[in-house]
């Protein structure tokens, strides 16, 4: 059914065409057949009908007048047709004009679009093979455009593209090409002197300043940036000698320069970065690792392993840090590092925490019930507004008390959006959730931050924790943390602890929490249960009396 609309509408204006034509060859033939006739009978019928007038002759055959009154009807008619036909045809050139600007342009900003940016490429690309100039294509892709659009709602993100567009186009030199390819993806190319690639190099430059000027509409200013990959013809850049590629052809050249985008925005954003070969395997690994991460959470393969924490005064053992693992039957165990800022990017971190947090809890519930179950919370997590009620669930689901569950956030989550992270905080907190700082002297909390949102505990960053161990003034920094944590009343653990001296360096300062390999590294859930089997503290079925005595000495 489909198709044949398809077809229907194909159709329709090819056959428009014929029927036109169709209608221009009987005008034509109605106007010329009444020429000859006007032609035939006028010459004889006209000076008769002068001489009868003016000079009272003979009146010409009355049937005669009448054809030719006929035939001059008929001109008059026809070039009447002809003239309708005129104005109908221009209007259909015009609707068609306009069809094909709306197909090939992007409505938003004007620029050529998805379908007419690489053929109008590949046509620059033609017409200048023969000069020898080469030309560069270049992916740009907005920063931070989801959060403009979030923040500031979709006008001023509309107001964003389109001069973010012109901001390009006015870069771009003559016979340059620019077209919008996605919501805040452009491509653009254009042609330098062959080896001049530093004339690009300066296009670049150009664009990536022009574009972060702010753009203010609304009463509201804001400010973006852009990451860009360039990949030129032939060679890539930096390959002068030796190592010829294939030419490439115009969608080998936009997908290296989306490659080089992929390395400009890992490498920190805000920057532009030439293709290189090498590009390509690492995008390829990363591609097989994504794929491998939304099969693994499918599959079920994300799972906990555990953390000692301790009491360093009592050496007590006082609860668990949930730290993630994959177990990929590809890629061995795989570390959070890698697969977390990944999940995080393809929008899978919801799902696989929840996972991971379920399962926790499971867990944690044979635990003895004076041992804590730490939970780690992405700055992703935090934005979604449903997040403490899925929280919640999980809690209730799993019958877990919920003032033994402690959730981390980083420093880093503060500065993403300070209004939503309050609110999900203070909910979580009201329902008696213990909420940590974690990897604390690593972000850029202010002393406000500190003091207005409700945190429980401070954890500092094992980077200033290893620092114990070499002569400095990393005992300077924990102390100058502990006595700040003691103004704010909030406990502090210590992260990272390897060694005795670093143990006994802490000990010293105060009273604190820590963890670290010196106490073991983390364990799954198997392992954990046996560990705590081993000294007691899993829960009985019915109270034991080997854990009363524990609990007594
Ligand atoms: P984190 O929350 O700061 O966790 C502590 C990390 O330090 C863990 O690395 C732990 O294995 C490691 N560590 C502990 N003691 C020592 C030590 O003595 N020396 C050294 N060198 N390292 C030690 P891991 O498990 O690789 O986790 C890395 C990070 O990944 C975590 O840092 C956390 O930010 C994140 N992460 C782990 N699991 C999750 C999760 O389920 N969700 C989220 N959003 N993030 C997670
Ligand atoms: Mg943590
Ligand atoms: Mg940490």
């Amino acid at each position: 059914m489909r198709l044949k609309k398809a077809l229907d509408r194909s159709a329709r204006p090819g056959d428009g065409k014929i029927r036109t034509a169709e209608r221009d060859m009987v005008t034509l033939g109605i106007a010329i057949a009444a020429v000859i006739l006007f032609v035939g009978t006028g010459s004889t019928l006209m000076p008769k009908i002068v001489e009868a007038w003016f000079f009272g002759g003979r009146s010409p055959d009355l049937l005669l007048t009448n054809a030719m009154l006929l035939n001059i009807a008929l001109l008059l008619f026809g070039w009447r047709r002809y003239k309708d036909l005129r104005e109908e045809v221009q209007v259909r050139r015009q609707a068609e004009e306009r069809a094909r600007e709306l197909s090939e342009r992007d409505p938003l900003t004007g620029c050529l679009n998805r379908r007419s940016g690489p053929p109008a490429i590949e046509a620059l690309r033609a017409s200048l093979a023969p000069s020898g100039e080469e030309i560069a294509v270049m992916m740009i892709d907005l920063d931070n455009f989801k959060q403009i659009n979030d923040l500031n709602g979709h006008q001023m993100g509309d107001m964003v593209l389109t001069t973010i567009a012109s901001r390009i186009a006015n870069a771009l030199p003559n016979g340059g090409i620019l077209a919008r390819i996605g919501g805040d993806e452009f491509v653009c190319a254009a042609p330098f002197q062959f080896g001049a690639h530093e004339e690009i190099q300066d296009l670049v430059a150009t664009i990536v300043h022009k574009v972060s000027a702010p753009i203010s509409a609304n009463g509201m200013t804001v400010e973006t940036t852009v990451s860009i990959g360039i990949a030129r013809t032939d060679r890539p850049f930096g390959q002068s000698t030796g190592a010829e590629t294939q030419p490439a052809d115009t969608n080998a050249l936009i997908h290296r320069a989306d490659v080089a985008m992929y390395q400009a925005k890992k490498r920190g954003r805000n920057r532009s970065c030439w293709f290189e070969p090498q590009m390509e395997d690492e995008l390829r690994f990363r591609n097989e690792l994504e794929a491998g991460i939304r099969a693994g959470v499918q599959a079920g393969e994300f799972v906990p392993y555990y953390e000692q924490q301790i009491d360093l005064e009592t050496g007590e053992l006082t609860g668990f840090e949930m730290l993630a693992r994959w177990q990929s039957p590809r890629y061995g165990l795989v570390s959070p590092e890698i697969f977390i800022p990944i999940a995080e990017e393809i929008d899978l971190i919801g799902e696989l925490s929840e996972q991971l947090i379920r399962q926790a809890l499971e867990d944690a519930k044979e635990w003895d019930a004076s041992l804590t179950l730490s939970v780690n919370i992405s700055p992703v997590q935090l934005r979604d507004p449903w997040f403490a009620q899925k929280l919640l669930q999980l809690l209730v689901e799993s019958g877990f008390p919920a003032n033994r569950l402690e959730i981390e956030i980083t420093e880093t989550s503060l500065h993403e959006n300070m209004g939503a992270v309050r609110s999900i905080v203070t909910s979580l907190k009201n329902q008696g959730i213990q909420i940590s700082l974690d990897d604390f002297g690593t972000g850029y909390s202010s002393l406000s931050q500190l003091r207005s949102l409700p945190f429980d505990r401070l954890k500092i960053d094992r980077s200033f924790v290893s620092e114990l161990s070499r002569d400095g003034d990393g005992k300077a920094l924990i102390e100058a943390i502990v006595a700040l944590g003691k103004g704010l009343s909030l406990p502090v653990t210590a992260e990272g602890i390897e060694s005795s001296e670093v143990l006994s360096q802490l000990q010293g300062i105060g009273q604190m929490k820590g963890q670290g390999y010196l106490y073991g590294r983390p364990e799954d859930a198997e392992t954990t249960r046996k560990r705590l089997e081993s000294q007691n503290m899993l829960r009985a079925p019915h109270p034991s009396p080997a854990l009363g005595e524990r609990k007594a000495s």
